[in-house]
């Protein structure tokens, strides 16, 4: 007992191997810590791993949202729409850069954006002269959003999408791999802790626009380019004397020693894939028999499952959920709840958005618990929790 008071399972976190970390020190031994030729190693790894023709790293999916909205051009006066069932970055990015946010609830069965409920939306909107500029479906858990209805709608509303893939490394739709933008202007990675890999913090858009490729770099790094372009700045061989900064840009990099740590756990990304389908099999087995429900299974794509939500019954009972939660902490399991509708943070309440304004993600919510999955979950610490669930139900 106190034993797992000590160690909790958590539900989710990374896996670091020998080989990551001797990846790590090679570049702390190196000429270069940033700005060397780790990053762009990492960059075309994934774009061969997703398909992609171009990709650009950065220190987070937080800020790859943030230069994917200004390279699209959302500004003061746009709307972007996401879905609520999100963490907050997703909507975030485009507060940053002035345009307003709004939201488009989400299908029951795979808690991902609703595209009936998003046509609903867009012709309501369209009446009122107020269509969003770019739309931002989330692949919730891994779970690919949609995205042939929403990219027959992206051409008859005329907006750009941006996949926020956080969650979706290594997941495919229809065939291809999430964050090939067949059906998207861009995709965006998360390589926090948590998710499929990581760099500690960082983070990684991809495009086959080579237009938006070059606007993305230049947001990265302050807004700077050494482009021959800027022919006044160089001497008449040609040699960069200096860059030049022509947009309000950032720095957003992603250092080489994140990379490097990032082109090590891409290796193992389908081991890392494998392992977790085989956690989801056993839990979908052990929970046959109880009134929950499990994660909905995609027939023909894969799914990473970056998450393992259940929801429980739904019998309008709170408590439940509370009690349920509380259950599993005494047992030494550290669930969470993914995610509290975005617009009923305080933050978003002060903005004007009410509760019931997504009432399925409001349902849902009240239901979800993510259950412990990551790669190094031990099956007999797997266990665990399903006798801690089972017991709850008995
Ligand atoms: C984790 C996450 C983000 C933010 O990622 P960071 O790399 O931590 O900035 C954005 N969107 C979703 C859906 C996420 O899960």
């Amino acid at each position: 007992m106190s034993k797992m008071a000590i160690n909790p399972i958590s539900y989710g976190r990374q896996d670091i191997c020998s080989e990551d970390i001797q990846e790590v020190v090679k570049v702390l031994k190196s000429d270069y810590l940033t700005q060397g030729p780790a990053v762009s190693t990492f960059e075309q790894a994934v774009c061969r791993k997703v398909g992609a023709e171009h990709s650009v790293a950065v220190n987070s999916a937080t800020s790859a949202l943030h230069i994917s909205c200004l390279a699209l051009g959302v500004g003061k006066g746009d709307v972007v729409w996401t879905t609520p069932n999100t963490f907050v970055a997703s909507a975030n990015a485009a507060l940053y850069c002035g345009a307003t946010v709004d939201f488009v609830d989400i299908d029951p069965v795979t808690y991902n954006m609703c595209p009936e409920k998003l046509k609903s939306k867009l012709l309501i909107c369209r009446d009122r002269g107020q269509l969003p500029k770019v739309v931002i479906p989330v692949h919730f858990a891994g779970r690919g959003c949609d995205m042939l209805a929403i990219k027959n709608l992206s051409i008859e509303f005329g907006f750009k999408i941006i996949e926020d893939a956080s969650h979706a490394l290594g997941s495919t739709y229809n065939g291809n791999a999430i964050g090939s933008c067949h059906y998207s202007d861009l995709c965006v990675f998360s390589f926090h802790p948590v998710k499929m890999i990581t760099t500690g913090e960082g983070g990684l858009v991809t495009t086959n626009s080579v237009e938006t490729h070059k606007k993305l770099v230049k947001l990265r790094e302050h807004g700077i380019t050494k482009s021959i372009n800027d022919n006044e700045l160089f001497d008449p061989s040609g040699e960069i004397w200096f860059g030049r900064q022509s947009t309000l840009g950032f720095n957003y990099r992603m250092t080489d020693i994140q990379a490097a740590l990032g082109n090590s756990q891409l290796e193992r990304l389908d081991e890392f894939l494998s392992t977790r389908q085989a956690i989801v099999k056993r839990y979908n087995t052990f929970f046959s028999n109880l009134p929950i429900t499990t994660p909905h299974q995609p027939s023909d794509d894969i799914c990473s499952f970056h998450l393992y939500v259940i929801l429980l019954p739904d019998n309008g009972d709170r408590t439940t959920q509370a009690t349920f939660f509380r259950h599993l902490r005494s047992c030494g399991i550290n669930c969470s709840v993914h995610y509290i509708p975005v617009y009923k943070h305080p933050f978003y309440e002060n903005l004007g958005f009410s509760s019931g304004y997504c009432p399925v993600c409001e349902n849902y919510f009240h239901r979800a618990i993510s259950l412990p999955i990551f790669t190094s979950l031990e099956e007999q610490r797997q266990q665990e929790v399903i006798n801690a669930v089972n017991e709850f139900f008995k």
